[in-house]
């Protein structure tokens, strides 16, 4: 008997499924990645196929509609076979929220549709270099010129920086006096002039690899942003409640897993 009282039948059937694919297919090449720091976009691909990647989107977004129990159930093997790899998994479903509720559906359309394809990545830009706890209190500039946002400053610790092909952004349109209520959130293409990276070298998660994004002058237009102006940190942030429980299951597999090769 299945002593999780959440996961019935169906969702243990899904856990198996997908936990004979991240063992054939996810964990062989766990340390090749590490190596190469490199995620391997042709299986991002399969696992895209297979309806693994934000399956709890609606479908017009290209999800499955299925409840977000099945997406933890999907990103708990995954993180079983590879820490790293499970951040696409994260990202996409935590980011996948942000932009189907608040983004303008012209432009985060087809984008949403090409992350749960496994064809984008999306990395998301709170944290700055004066820390990140705070997180209200942060410093990077966006600034309204007629129909588009100028952004400058720095991001630091981002997950996939090099690696993503778009970032939600937060910054500050308020005066710095203004915290919580004065911070804005933008969708940026990673290719957008002005936009650079570097990547650290984050142990036990080389594959996906954390970073920094700098900003000099990167101009997007309004049409990008999400949510409303100033209201960036009150309504987006939200979705961060939903992610902080998948890096919960992340963290209990990995550890799961320790124990049991202890074991
Ligand atoms: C693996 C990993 C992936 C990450 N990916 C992303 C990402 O994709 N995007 C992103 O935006 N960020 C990301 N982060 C950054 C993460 O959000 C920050 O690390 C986190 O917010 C903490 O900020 P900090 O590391 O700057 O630590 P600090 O804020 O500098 O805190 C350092 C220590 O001081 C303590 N502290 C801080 N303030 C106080 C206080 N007022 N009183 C008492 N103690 C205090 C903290 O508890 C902590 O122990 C990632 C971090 C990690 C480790």
């Amino acid at each position: 008997m299945n002593p999780n009282p959440y996961i019935d039948d169906d969702l243990q059937a899904l856990a198996e499924t997908v936990r004979r694919f991240a063992d054939e297919r996810v964990k062989p090449g766990f340390l090749v990645r590490d190596q190469t720091r490199d995620l391997d976009r042709t299986l991002l691909k399969e696992m895209g196929d297979l309806g693994f990647i934000c399956p709890e989107l609606p479908e017009t977004f290209g999800g499955l509609g299925m409840g977000c129990l099945a997406a933890g159930v999907i990103h708990e093997e995954i993180a079983r076979a590879d820490l790293s790899f499970s951040y696409l998994n994260l990202l996409a479903s935590l980011n996948s929220h942000i932009l189907s509720k608040y983004g303008n559906p012209d432009i985060v359309g087809p984008w949403l549709k090409k992350i749960t394809a496994g064809e984008a990545i999306c990395a998301i830009a709170l944290t700055e270099p004066r820390g990140g706890s705070d997180a209200a209190n942060l410093r990077l500039r966006i600034e309204r010129d007629g129909d588009f946002y100028v952004i400058n400053g720095e991001k630091t610790s981002i997950s996939a920086a090099d690696q993503a092909d778009i970032t939600v952004v937060f910054g500050r349109t308020g005066t710095p006096e203004s915290g919580a209520h004065g911070v804005t959130a933008l969708l940026v293409p990673m290719d957008t002039k002005g936009l650079t990276t570097n990547r650290f070298d984050c142990h036990g998660q080389r594959a996906i690899g954390r970073g920094s994004i700098f900003f000099e002058n990167v101009r997007v237009p309004v049409s990008h942003r999400l949510g409303d102006e100033n209201k960036g940190f009150v309504q987006v942030m939200h979705g961060f409640d939903y992610s902080r429980s998948l890096i919960g299951l992340q963290c209990l597999a990995v550890a799961r897993v320790a124990l049991e090769e202890t074991w």
